[in-house]
């Protein structure tokens, strides 16, 4: 149970006033649904504005505040998704578009009666010849004191949300934080000249903070390691079985290939650690491709040699499907008997494999989280694989499933590269096994980095490419957004470059990008992929799952806009068929020493460990590789920069707790535990219960 003190935090959003049906939508797509979810949505960043007379002074790309009479109201054809426009003009009469997409457009109608001088806040942007400002972040009748702000925070939002609504709803929330407990050792709260829990989250809304900030990353730090210490403290009293195979299974399997030496360490490793009776908890690391799945099998097996059942979760259907059709091709000759489970078995099929499992005729189960379900139960399952650990804290939370009985061994599959450094912070005290030797055949990529003015021998490349009979990619960056609105420069740009490929190669190129209508975009993508078009001009939207042999070369315009993650990922949908394949990253002229040195390593290595550990090293900071994308970012306050920076200090300090007080019982034991629930890591204080 919650203790009480928390309540107010763990109060649904609905309560904060104003918060009616039309606006959960929108906070729930945020990740806003109670009160402390809103407490926590720091800004983004802040911007400064400067208040201008009239258009001439304002300078593009910049943050004003103008006094600007609406003339004229453009809405968009019937049908078309283009934007809805407003045109203003200055005191000079100088004019500028006022442009929402979307929804967002009722607020411009009553809010710009033509005729009627507003205050304008926002960011001046350029259009074809036009200033415009895309999406206002305030409309004021009169210059309101809070137009003038020199700074301001910027809030994430999603559609149907506005800057100064999430503004109102965060004052709301930080009015209803309790007053806490201290948590964090003295010393260290001292030395860093850090701020009381409640003060750090107002600080952190008013400015940029650095001391605020710090120490709520540093909550969610020390949360997140305490919680992985009472797991292996627990794990420690738990009892799991010990197996050893006799491997008559594995030797009958019959692989079209011999293993890479990766390969048969992971297998040695993971059947070292099945051989003790402590569960194992081992994290699998392997690029796309790396041959994960085969491992897998190898371990599963290792459980039914030794008469135990194995069990493999998907993230998905679809995944689950696959693994399914694999697996049972690969245990052909073995005679083991693997069945599928998702969410879809129904009836008697259902009863059959549940029925299969109990009396444990079913060896091998596949599935989705069905297979989890208090309904199935096994005879006795001895290895849980998982692959695409998705969510933080799954694989530790299985394998303390079924308290009580022993436990099974885990295996968790991933194939997001992480840099050694950061793995303890991603997955705690898991053990590491890596694939870094990828399958012999698979072709190196041949990258090249190219000044954006030899545009036009690139696109002469790409004629030659096409006349040869294969296929290629052309993408463009679509990285910045306004308020989740992608940008219309980005747009404009992916439309031109297609316009122009258009010109020189007819109905061979389609255009595929995000704010095209989904029909169109998928007979786009299926004339790509059946291969009636040749050449595919595509913002990053480009399915993760688009797999298309014969396309061998991919252009990426202005490279260094992206993240190193997305180059990877990117350059992943070429080098899959028997033909060299090719990448072109186009880079700007005006390069960054960092932007400069993050292309060359793209051009040096194809290996995603190497670019997790080198762009880490390059930045320091931002993303970490590919985590944020598929949403498996262990934290959300702490920032990568913040996690080498504090996590060591954090994971000491929790530490010291655990072995003076490892039942969270002292003035200090207690308020760590509301730091538990306050960062969702309660199943860490719920083992204290049962323990
Ligand atoms: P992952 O799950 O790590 O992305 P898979 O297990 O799906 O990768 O393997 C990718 C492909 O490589 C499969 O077609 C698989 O049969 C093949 N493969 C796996 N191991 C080897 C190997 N040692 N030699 C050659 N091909 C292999
Ligand atoms: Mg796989």
């Amino acid at each position: 149970m919650r203790p009480e003190a928390l309540n107010p935090l763990f109060a649904e959003v609905q309560t904060l006033e104003g918060v009616g049906p039309k606006l959960m939508k929108p906070l729930e797509r945020l990740g806003l649904g109670r009160v402390k979810d809103v407490a926590y949505h720091l800004p983004e960043r802040f911007v400064s504005r400067r208040a201008i007379a009239d258009l001439d002074e304002g300078a593009e790309g910049e943050q004003v505040i103008i006094a600007l009479t609406p003339v004229e109201h453009r809405s968009p054809r019937a049908g078309s998704r283009g934007p809805y426009r407003v045109l203003a003009q200055d005191a000079k009469g100088n004019i500028c578009a006022l442009t929402w997409f979307g929804k967002a457009a009722y607020a411009a109608k009553k809010l710009l009666p033509v005729g009627e001088r507003r205050w304008i806040a926002g960011r001046l942007d350029r259009y074809g010849d036009m200033l415009q400002i895309v999406h206002p972040d305030h409309i004021e009748v009169e210059s309101a004191a809070n137009m003038g702000r020199l700074s301001e925070p910027v809030y994430r939002l999603s559609e149907g949300l506005t800057q100064p609504r999430v503004a109102g709803l965060v004052e709301q929330a930080l009015g209803r934080l309790p007053e806490l407990p201290e948590w964090i050792e003295p010393g260290q709260l001292e030395r860093s000249g850090w701020p009381s829990w409640r003060e750090a989250l107002r600080l952190a809304h008013e400015g940029t903070d650095a001391r605020a900030r710090d120490r709520l990353a540093y909550d969610e730090l020390l949360a997140n390691s305490l919680a992985l210490l009472l797991v292996k403290a627990e794990g420690r009293r738990r009892k799991g079985q010990a197996l050893v195979g006799d491997g008559r299974l594995r030797a009958k399997l019959q692989l079209p290939f011999a293993l890479t030496g990766a390969q048969a360490r992971s297998i040695a490793e993971i059947e070292g650690d099945m051989a003790q009776e402590a569960p194992m908890l081992r994290l699998l690391q392997g690029d796309v491709g790396a041959g994960k799945t085969v491992v897998a099998l190898n371990a599963m097996l290792i459980a039914v040699e030794a008469g135990k059942q194995a069990a493999l979760l998907a993230p998905t259907e679809i995944l689950a499907r696959q693994h399914f059709e694999t697996l049972r091709k690969m245990l052909g000759p073995t005679g083991v008997e693997i069945a599928l489970l998702t969410g879809r078995a129904k009836g008697r099929e259902r009863e059959s494999i549940l029925m299969g499992l109990m009396d444990g005729s079913i060896q091998l189960l596949v599935g989705t989280h069905a297979i989890f379900q208090d309904t199935v139960s096994y005879r006795d399952l001895g290895l849980v694989v998982i692959d695409e650990q998705h969510r933080f804290g799954v694989a530790q939370r299985l394998a303390l499933a079924g308290k009580g009985r022993r436990a099974p061994h885990t295996l968790a599959m991933t194939a997001t590269p992480i840099p050694r450094s950061l793995t303890l912070a991603q997955y705690g005290e898991m053990d590491v096994s890596r694939l870094d030797e990828m399958p012999p055949g698979r072709q190196a990529i041949d990258t090249r980095v190219v000044a954006m003015e030899r545009v036009d021998d690139v696109v002469a490349g790409v004629e030659r490419h096409l006349a040869s009979g294969q296929q290629a990619y052309w993408v463009c960056p679509m990285v910045r957004e306004i308020d989740g609105v992608p940008d219309l420069a980005d747009i404009a740009a992916a439309e031109a470059r297609y316009a122009a490929l258009k010109e020189r190669f007819g109905d061979a190129v389609v255009l595929v990008h995000g704010q095209l209508r989904a029909e169109v975009k998928d007979a786009n993508m299926e004339r790509f992929v059946s291969g009636q078009a040749k050449l595919l001009v595509a913002t990053t939207v480009i399915e993760v799952g688009v797999d298309v042999p014969a396309a061998t070369l991919m252009v990426i315009e202005q490279a260094e806009r992206f993240g190193l993650a997305q180059l990877h990922q990117l350059r992943g949908r070429v080098g899959r068929g028997a033909e060299k394949s090719v990448c072109l990253l186009l880079r700007g002229s005006e390069l960054s020493e960092t932007g400069r040195a993050r292309l060359a390593l793209m051009r040096e290595t194809q290996d995603g460990f190497r670019i997790a550990e080198e762009d880490l090293e390059l930045r320091g900071g931002g993303e970490l590789l590919g985590t944020r994308q598929s949403g498996e970012a262990a934290f959300h306050i702490a920032g990568l920069d913040q996690v080498q920076r504090l996590l060591p200090a954090a994971h000491a300090d929790a530490r010291l707790l655990m072995e003076r007080d490892g039942g969270l019982t002292s003035e200090r034991g207690e308020a760590a535990r509301l730091l538990l629930y306050l960062f969702e890591r309660d199943w860490g204080v719920q083992l204290l219960r049962g323990g």
